[in-house]
């Protein structure tokens, strides 16, 4: 799963121009959640006095990917027109923006189709961000879940090139079907937990310090967990967890993390 201790992970180098830098995760974008889809178009429309330099998608953007072919005009189904919907707003930002997209254990199928139509560049999980003369680790954090085996055998399976080529040979209709059984699987897992948050996943200490340490970074950044706070990890190590969003919840829930000289700030999105 980790790649070994001499390894490099992946580095961005910001442009000596950034100024601020933003991340969002776990939007889980889909049709039937237009109001969480709202609040993401007006955080991508917001006039240019208040956008940072870049922003950073760190997974989970959307919902379910099931392969780049949902984005052919030739398919009508209300999700695909949805999600042709949000790589043009994607696109529309890039132009003056840049984008970065890294994957989530929901859309890791987003491939060199959805990056070419949304104007994305795709990063690593993890990659280095070295901006304002620190370095930052960033990940969606699921690989760090250590303590969920199930869900680590299931990864393992599915990044492979093998396991895609494969499911991606599949028809359209059989790959949402397949989707939609693991979306159901995963649900009920996190239903028969709910008794007990301790029973949930969580990042695994251990591995976090081990990655941070192995990247020269003092900071993690990362979603996936649905659960933002900041930890400290010893020894000047520290993980910070982005927010999903669910703008249709009470309180609703949708965070900007914002990096800058004022250091990271959490920004509630603005409702209409
Ligand atoms: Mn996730």
């Amino acid at each position: 799963m980790t790649a070994p201790l001499t390894d490099r992970f992946a580095e961005l180098h910001a442009p000596a121009h950034w100024r601020a830098v933003e991340f969002i995760s776990d939007l889980h974008l889909q049709a039937s959640d237009p109001t969480t889809f709202a609040g993401w178009q007006r955080l991508l429309q917001r006039p240019a006095a208040e956008r940072a330099d870049a922003l950073f998608i760190l997974g989970d953007l959307f919902e379910i990917w099931v392969g780049d072919d949902v984005l052919s005009p030739t398919n009508r189904s209300s999700e695909s027109v949805f999600l042709r919907h949000c790589t043009t707003l994607l696109h529309d930002l890039s132009r003056h923006t840049p984008v970065f997209f890294m994957a989530g254990n929901r859309d890791f199928l987003f491939g060199t189709d959805g990056l070419r139509a949304s104007g994305m560049q795709a990063l690593d999980d993890p990659t280095v961000l070295d901006f304002m003369g620190q370095r930052w680790l960033l990940s969606h954090g699921d690989a760090l879940c250590l303590a969920d085996t199930d869900y680590m055998r299931f990864r393992a399976q599915v990044r492979t090139p093998a396991w895609q080529t494969t499911f991606l040979a599949q028809p359209l209709a059989e790959r949402e079907a397949v989707a939609r059984g693991l979306r159901e699987q995963s649900e009920a897992r996190k239903r028969s937990h709910a008794h007990d948050p301790t029973l949930w996943a969580d990042v695994d200490t251990p591995a976090a310090r081990q990655w941070l340490q192995r990247a020269d970074a003092p900071m993690l950044i990362h979603g996936h967990t649905h659960r933002p706070a900041s930890h400290e990890l010893g020894d000047g190590l520290q993980r910070v967890v982005l927010s999903d969003w669910d703008a249709a919840a009470s309180p609703p829930r949708a965070e900007v993390l914002r990096l800058s000289a004022a250091g990271l700030q959490r920004l509630p999105l603005k409702t209409a």
